[in-house]
């Protein structure tokens, strides 16, 4: 671990974020105890607007600030699996919002470089996230889609918002081996979630089902 962040057994959302954790495991089938763990340790309420804070641990997406979402844990815990994290990987992740995936990204892996379109958003979930004590965190406001060259290459890559295709600069910032899942499709009703593994030459892609997220919006994404 090389986050702040322990399981905190007096606030009144212990019981909850546990009650959240026992469905993840028995209803959704997540089965990385890792993943399963550092769900249990972040704090979903904090990263949650105020006025719907008593909501935070619900079986659903639940609004940000400037029409945007911070994703149902459920979501949250299928795309951390889907990278099979290990605990000395270097992440991008795409979409950073709240900060919530970042922070459960940050637990589970050795580095996050998060990028979030939304200036506004981005400085909250700074904030946030400095509060909890993270200090294995870089976040920066920008356009994710052509990733963060600087620090590339990464091990994995997360992305959560949705384009009408991989943007290759993506994957050309993973490491061969290195994962990322995205979701993709021509509107959000169609979109589907996939995995992309980088192979020396080029890359595997995996359709791992329906999903729902917002629009990437970018360089190799949605205009708008
Ligand atoms: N994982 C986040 C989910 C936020 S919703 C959370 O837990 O809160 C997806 C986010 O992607 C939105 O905040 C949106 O502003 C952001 N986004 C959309 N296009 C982007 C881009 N090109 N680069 C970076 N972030 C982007």
């Amino acid at each position: 671990m090389t986050a702040a962040t322990q399981p905190d057994l007096t606030d009144e959302f212990t019981l909850p974020r546990y009650r959240m954790v026992e469905l993840l495991r028995d209803k959704y089938k997540i089965a990385d105890e890792r993943v399963l763990d550092a769900m249990a340790r972040v704090p979903r309420h904090y990263f949650v607007p105020e006025a719907i804070r008593h909501q935070a641990y619900k079986d659903n997406a639940l609004p940000l600030a400037l029409g945007q979402t911070i994703s149902q844990p459920f979501i949250v815990a299928r795309m951390t699996e889907l990278l099979e994290l290990k605990g000395d990987e270097k992440v991008l992740e795409i979409g950073a919002g709240s900060g919530y995936q970042t922070a459960v990204l940050a637990l589970l892996a050795r580095k996050v470089f998060a990028i979030e379109r939304l200036e506004q958003l981005a400085a909250e979930a700074n904030t946030k996230l400095r509060s909890l004590g993270f200090r294995n965190i870089t976040l920066k406001a920008g356009d994710g889609t052509n990733g963060w060259d600087a620090y590339h290459p990464y091990d994995a890559i997360l992305t959560a918002a949705g384009g009408p295709e991989i943007p290759i600069p993506l994957v050309l910032q993973l490491k061969p081996g290195g994962k990322m899942v995205i979701p993709i499709g021509a509107d959000q009703r169609s979109q589907r979630l996939c995995r992309i593994v980088r192979t020396e030459r080029g890359y595997t892609q995996e359709d791992l089902g329906p999903c729902a997220f917002v629009p990437l919006i970018g360089e190799h994404g949605w205009n708008k």
